[in-house]
């Protein structure tokens, strides 16, 4: 299922960051602040809450706490500070949240989409009974997330993304019924449904990783 969020603050960040002249301070500063917001929108769909009852200085009050707990799965290299976004939030909530990284690079072939994915490193804590956000803020073709999420099983598996292609979109739906993407923005001007050659997203923003940590 893909999920399109309507914030108008997210989308006004995206903006900032798809300006080729945004420099990598810019670029972290925006990212983190996505990753904020979207695991906003998306702990306030995918918790569970249950009742707790508070006492104030007057009286008690029933009030709500969550109770769900959180994998995240940080994509290198892009998704750093995205995922670190999220993180400030989940704590600040005071829910339990372990930490996963993944390192995926694509074997690049130009004109053909179907890139082979390596995976150079997994280090993933246990994710029974937890919901998996896996942050990852271009969902280009979608190979190296398919790679992902194959690795995982949780109680719930859920993609945050900042930009997404059709392409990719389509690919996960195909491969995974239960799978929820969560995206800022579809772009869809890219000649391979929303992609170019290269398989980069157009009009998209680039290289996020190059762009917020540096080229190399
Ligand atoms: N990764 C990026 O950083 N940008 C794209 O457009 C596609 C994949």
């Amino acid at each position: 299922m893909l999920i399109v969020f309507e914030n108008p603050l997210l989308k006004t960040i995206i903006t900032e960051i798809r300006d080729k002249n945004a420099d990598k301070r810019k670029m972290r500063e925006n990212l983190r602040l996505c990753g904020f917001l979207s695991t906003y929108e998306i702990l306030s769909r995918e918790m569970e809450f249950e009742v707790k009852k508070v006492q104030t200085p007057l009286s008690y009050a029933k009030g709500i706490t969550p109770v769900s707990k959180i994998l995240q799965v940080v994509v290198l290299r892009a998704a750093i500070p995205f995922a670190e976004g999220g993180t400030n939030l989940i704590d600040k909530l005071g829910i339990d949240c372990s930490i996963g990284f993944v390192d995926a690079k694509r074997i690049q072939k130009e004109g053909n989409l179907n890139f082979d994915v390596e995976i150079t490193s997994v280090k993933i804590p246990d994710w029974k009974n937890r919901i998996v956000i896996i942050y990852d803020p271009m969902l280009a073709t979608g190979s190296t997330l398919i790679d992902v999420i194959k690795r995982i099983k949780g109680k719930k598996i859920i993609i945050n993304s900042i930009i997404s292609a059709p392409y990719g979109v389509e690919k996960i739906e195909k491969e995974f019924k239960d799978v929820s993407i969560y995206t800022v923005e579809l772009d869809k001007e890219g000649k391979y449904n929303g992609l170019n050659s290269k398989g980069y997203i157009v009009p998209g923003l680039g290289d996020c990783g190059d762009r917020a940590l540096g080229e190399f």
